[in-house]
């Protein structure tokens, strides 16, 4: 089978591979469709997980199952399934603990287009099929079926690990499709005010659409300034980065009020440390919360999503600026992720 793969640091290309096969708990899926991820360019272009050879990229699909292991009670040749990002071994201890992002070690719940082979294939191998997969229902159209897997599982985590709190103020530093999913979540979670960071205008109308209540061009001026004057001052009780250099992290800190979190989704792929500001986490001891986590995968957390999407309480198919047809197009959807031009937000591959 061909597939698109990351042949070394810097480089991509369609390799050759066999065809995988399932162990008895696992399934083969063909794609429908499939996505490409910034997080597949800072591991291909900034080596922000290290080097990886003709590994095939991509872990954001919607599919259909071809084959299923001996132990796979419940899919089927023919099931039409989302697959999450993240697809984690739940026969671990860390699983069990609650870390399933990270069972068998830090972020090793990521699994395609980590440490095995990703979805941009004519097929691909899920371990643990009945864990990790989940039914696609036939109303949800596969380009808003494929914002599941990764889009709106990090965008929600964002405002998860925000802890956000009715009538909080939030703010969402960054509007790609993360932040914009994280924009989207903040409003379910009953966020009052929502002010985001972004400047593309295609982005800031999403972001509108999602529930932005006031938007900051980071190009117009210091963030910082930009937000304490829109709050008096005071800052927002929750600060979600969804996108930005390192130093954002500064920023996220200083608009934060004391006793306030911050909620980090970004997948930093560059440099050594992350700036904490001294004087404004007031001097260790303003009880302004960090944290960062890997989205939450399997087939539990996907059906809830599923959920979401089927009753319209999200619309993640918006953000499909860029709608190809055929896997040979994942090298185009890929690079135009690389490239981001000012009318993108996501790009999609239709395979059916
Ligand atoms: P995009 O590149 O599409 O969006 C980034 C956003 O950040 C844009 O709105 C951009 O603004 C804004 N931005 C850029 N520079 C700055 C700056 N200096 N200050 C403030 N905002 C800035 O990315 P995605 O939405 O696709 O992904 C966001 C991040 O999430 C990536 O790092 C990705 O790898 C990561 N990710 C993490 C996952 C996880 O499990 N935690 C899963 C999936 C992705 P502009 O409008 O100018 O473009
Ligand atoms: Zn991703």
């Amino acid at each position: 089978m061909k597939g698109f793969a990351m042949l070394r640091i810097g480089e991509v290309g369609w390799i050759e591979k066999e065809k995988p096969s399932p162990g008895p708990y696992d399934a083969i899926i063909k794609p429908l469709a499939v996505a490409p991820c910034t997080s597949d360019i800072h591991t291909v272009f900034e080596g922000g997980i290290g080097e990886r050879h003709n590994m095939i990229l991509g872990h954001e699909a919607v599919g259909e199952v071809v084959e299923v292991g001996e132990k796979v009670e419940d899919f089927k040749p023919g099931d039409r399934v989302v697959v999450p990002a993240i697809t984690p071994d739940w026969r671990t201890l860390e699983a069990q603990q609650g870390n399933h992002q990270h069972s068998g070690g830090m972020l090793a719940g990521w699994k395609f287009s980590n440490i095995k082979d990703g979805v941009f294939a004519e097929y691909f191998h899920v371990n643990d099929a009945d864990m990790n997969l989940a039914l696609l229902p036939e109303e949800i159209p596969l380009e808003s079926a494929v914002m599941i897997p990764d889009m709106v599982t990090t965008g929600f985590h964002g405002a998860e690990l925000a802890d956000i709190k009715l009538g909080d103020t939030v703010a969402v530093l960054g509007i790609g499709p993360v932040g914009l999913m994280a924009v989207a979540g903040a409003k379910l979670r009953g966020a009052g005010r929502i002010i985001v960071v972004g400047s593309r205008p295609v982005c800031v109308d999403a972001a509108k659409f999602y529930g932005a209540t006031d938007i900051v061009n980071y190009k117009n001026g210091d963030i910082v300034d930009q937000i304490l004057d829109l709050t008096d001052g005071k800052g927002v009780d929750a600060t979600i980065i969804a996108g930005g250099p390192a130093k954002i992290v500064t920023t996220a800190v200083k608009i934060t009020k004391p006793g306030g979190a911050v909620s980090n989704i970004n997948y930093f792929g560059e440099g050594e440390n992350l700036p904490i500001p001294r004087a404004e986490w007031g001097c260790g001891m303003a009880h302004k919360t960090i944290k960062g986590g890997l989205c939450p995968g399997g087939r539990f957390r996907m059906e809830k999503l599923v959920e979401l999407v089927k009753h319209d309480r999200i619309d993640p198919g918006k953000m499909a600026t860029h709608v190809f047809k055929g896997l040979d197009k994942v090298e185009e959807a890929l690079l135009l992720m690389k490239d981001k031009p000012r009318d993108l937000i996501k790009p999609v591959v239709v395979i059916e």
